[in-house]
């Protein structure tokens, strides 16, 4: 096992800046002089790791639409746009499952594991407020439901989202003639709970909320497990299955892993999705290409024509960092539909996406 490294090792990163459009614009903030006191540059590496370096340099992420980073010192916490929700403090990696998932305008969208709702607020905001779409906002633990709400509110996206609180996105029932809002979705998000083995930077290592499959250990105030995972090292993350976890750690994994899979395969059975991103804020392949390939072989998958192709991966087809090629039997194309965040030397935490799709014959086919 990894050896506990101390705070002052980890990596930092740089401040993560979105857009929301629901509240201002990239034009308004960039270009017309709310943020003019940053100078655009170009790398990234130049903003962090040091807290004191470039406080007044602004880097535009170059695969992430209206998202921006700041040096950690840049004087922004309490930024006066923060306080109106015209911008959000959102990690980069976290950024990517909603700009994959790419909606259209109009689009009706399911965010199955939503709070407390990054995600489901930079999905709106890619809407945008002429939108007539709308987000359906699962959360199972209804505590966690009210943050969902408070964030919805904070970024001004009621009228695009409706949560349903305290709902289990596994006992929705796609199929249902009743529900036929839900029957109408096209595009999923599912960033279920996971190990939370990518979060680096933070003191508890992990994400897991009470009632979650396998957690364990002391609980801090959001209910998160604490402590028994460690981060890996620069070397280990880039070798994956160099970092050995415990017994009662890989069992709660592969607990995890088994729920990942269920709900990927739930949403698979709607009848008009054509597009899925699963994510993870883990690094082991137990949860991310080993999920993956095995939601691509349920009956459910296979029916109904679900597959992953690398040019679905849109912006990010030259990310450099794909999934682990071994960890998926040898397929190419599965291996390089899936994206890697490494905490060392992506600017933010470990993380893992990938995009589902199928086709419009398909979905015609078998609804
Ligand atoms: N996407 C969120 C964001 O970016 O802010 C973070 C989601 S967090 C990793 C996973 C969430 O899924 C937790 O709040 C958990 O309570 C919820 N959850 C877990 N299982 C669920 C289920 N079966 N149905 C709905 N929500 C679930």
């Amino acid at each position: 096992k990894a050896a506990l490294l101390a705070k002052s090792q980890l990596p930092r990163f740089p401040r993560w800046v979105r857009i929301n459009n629901l509240k201002a614009n990239y034009d308004l903030l960039m270009n017309k002089g709310v943020f003019s006191e940053f100078t655009p540059i170009n790398e990234l590496s130049k903003l962090y790791p040091k807290r004191d370096c470039l406080p007044n340099k602004v880097y535009v992420d170059p695969y992430v639409d209206d998202l921006l980073a700041f040096a950690p010192s840049a004087p922004l916490l309490k930024h006066p746009l923060k306080k109106t929700g015209a911008i959000a403090f959102q990690d980069r990696a976290s950024c990517v499952p909603a700009q994959l998932l790419d909606p259209p305008r109009d689009a009706y969208i399911i965010d199955a594991t939503a709070a407390p709702g990054n995600k489901t607020t930079h999905l709106a905001s890619l809407l945008g407020p002429d939108s007539k779409g709308k987000i359906f906002a699962f959360e199972r633990d209804y505590r966690r439901a009210f943050t969902l709400k408070e964030t919805v509110e904070a970024a001004g996206a009621e009228n695009l989202v409706e949560i349903r609180p305290a709902t289990d996105f596994l006992r929705s029932a796609p199929w249902n003639p009743s529900e036929n809002e839900l029957n109408r979705v096209t595009h999923i998000l599912l960033d279920p709970s996971c190990s939370g083995s990518g979060i680096v930077e933070r003191e508890e290592y992990r994400y897991v909320p009470v009632g979650e499959p396998g957690a364990k250990g002391t609980r801090n105030s959001d209910g998160a497990s604490k402590g028994a995972n460690t981060p890996p090292s620069a070397a280990e993350y880039e070798d994956a299955k160099s970092w050995r976890t415990g017994a009662a750690e890989r069992d709660r994994i592969f607990a995890l892993a088994d729920f990942q899979v269920r709900i990927i395969e739930h949403a698979m059975r709607f009848p008009n999705a054509t597009r899925i991103t699963y994510s993870t804020c883990s690094i082991h392949a137990q949860e991310n290409e080993r999920v993956v390939m095995a939601a691509l072989n349920t009956p459910v998958a296979r029916n109904r024509g679900w597959v992953t192709e690398p040019r679905h991966l849109n912006r990010m087809k030259d990310w450099p960092r794909r999934g682990i090629l071994e960890e998926c039997n040898g397929n190419e194309q599965v291996a390089d539909s899936c994206i890697r965040f490494n905490p060392w030397v992506d600017g933010g935490i470990g993380f893992f996406v990938a995009v589902f799709i199928r086709s419009e014959q398909e979905r015609a086919r078998l609804p």
